[in-house]
């Protein structure tokens, strides 16, 4: 029996008998005999009836509506829901009819696009914009990685609009580290968030997608500095030298970090585990500097000599998810573990992101309670924040990094310019590619 027979037969049979449910809203202002709102009775309320009755006609899957009729008027009144709300009715079916981009095993992709312990679940990797966008909605390896990062951009936008109403972000030059600091960890999972949704458009816009990514990762560790140089600082450590070179210094690890991490992607191939050395130091080398201070305070405070405990507790978990972070995104498990189990859901990298997003929070809750509860201190004895010190170190290190990646990217721009050019369109992304052809590209 067919599917759409199937569906008739189930429907009529349905229409047939008399179901005890639940109780059911009979609708509003019915009257002559049968009262209106609740059914005093529970039955005959639901039946299923086909599209155009009496003329037999088939029930589509999903290209017709198969009326719910809950009660005696709800026909009806469905049937004026759908007459004002039509388009908005119709949405879900028109995303139904929409083709999803194929997806192919790691043998069928180019080896740049292939993660260790990853098997599966690969997109085209010359997909178009509108695919890759398309393709965060469907399921393959990098949807968790793209939603991972994008609903928590959402948190920390929230939490930045909320702290907008409470602070002066503009005249109290005292809140100016935390205004960088809560612009940058919003831009970070964005960032990484489009790198993860475009990086199959090609294997250069890959690259140039993830120069993205760690130039946000790099100027998030300048925020963390900025803020950390602020309001973390060790009381005894407020105006000595390295006080007052602290953010400089960290702009310094910025472009450090990011030059690094970006000229690893070039020895990713040829010389993977140097690659990966060479990235992880990248990042830890700024993380290290930036966490000195805390390391300090924590220290202290083991030794008896306690402050602000509420925020040391923050920022203790923040280092407790700073250590897991570096651990999965070394590690690769449980991807390692079980290739092929771990394609979709559970691989490290989204784990990487999940915890890096934990991590971020308690930080930030850290750095929150050690400005409020620090503030009179800090202004006693310290300097207040230059707007050149912490907004204007914000652009100038933007516009390093940009130069950077700029400087990254150019050869990987001008390379398939002046080599065979090959068309990204959307046909050649979704028509369907031989393993062979798809290793030629
Ligand atoms: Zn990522």
């Amino acid at each position: 029996m067919s599917m759409q027979g199937s569906v008739l037969t189930v429907g009529k049979c349905l229409a047939c008998l008399e179901f005890i449910l639940f109780p059911v809203w009979r609708g509003i202002g019915l009257s002559g005999g049968v009262a209106a709102g609740w059914s005093q009775s529970w039955g005959r309320c639901l039946r299923l009836e086909p599209n155009s009755p009496g003329q037999g006609a088939p029930i589509p899957a999903y290209d017709y509506p198969v009326w719910l009729v809950l009660c005696r008027g709800g026909r009806a009144r469905l049937e004026e829901v759908c007459q004002r709300g039509r388009g908005a009715i119709r949405l879900p079916t028109e995303l139904l009819r929409l083709k999803l981009p194929q997806l192919y095993e790691n043998y069928q992709v180019p080896k740049v696009f292939r993660e260790d312990g990853i098997m599966s679940g690969y997109r085209h990797p010359r997909s178009s914009a509108r695919d890759c966008v398309l393709s965060s909605f469907s399921m393959n390896n990098e949807t968790m990685n793209i939603w991972t990062h994008f609903l928590p951009t959402w948190y920390f936008l929230w939490r930045f609009c909320a702290l907008s109403w409470s602070m002066n972000f503009l005249t109290d030059s005292y809140t100016w580290p935390l205004l960088v600091y809560m612009v940058l960890i919003c831009i970070y999972p964005f960032t990484s968030s489009c790198a993860h949704t475009f990086s199959t458009m090609s294997p250069e816009s890959r690259h140039i997608c993830y120069f993205f990514d760690y130039g946000a990762l790099s100027l998030y560790s300048l925020g963390c500095a900025i803020s950390y140089g602020h309001y973390v600082i060790p009381d005894c450590w407020v105006n000595t030298f390295l006080h007052q070179h602290f953010v400089p210094i960290a702009v310094g690890n910025t472009i450090f970090c990011t030059s690094l991490s970006c000229y690893s992607r070039f020895l990713e191939l040829q010389f993977p585990q140097r690659s990966k050395v060479l990235r992880t130091g990248a990042f830890i080398v700024p993380f290290i500097f930036d966490t000195v201070p805390l390391f300090y305070r924590i220290l202290l405070c083991v030794g008896g000599n306690c402050s602000s405990s509420g925020a040391l507790s923050s920022h203790c978990y923040h280092l407790l998810f700073a250590f897991l972070t570096c651990f999965l995104f070394t590690a690769h498990l449980p991807e390692r573990l079980a290739p092929g189990r771990f394609d979709y859901i559970g691989h490290s990298h989204q784990l990487f992101h999940v915890s890096a997003v934990v991590g971020t929070h308690f930080q930030m809750e850290g750095v929150i309670a050690d400005m409020m509860t620090r503030r009179k201190w800090l202004l006693t004895h310290g300097a207040a924040p230059s707007f050149l010190g912490t907004v204007g170190v914000l652009v100038l290190s933007f516009v390093l990094n940009l130069g950077i990646i700029g400087v990254f990217s150019a050869p990987l721009l001008w390379k398939p310019w002046h080599s065979a050019p090959q068309q990204h369109t959307a046909a050649t992304a979704t028509a369907p590619a031989t393993a062979r052809e798809l290793k030629e590209q």
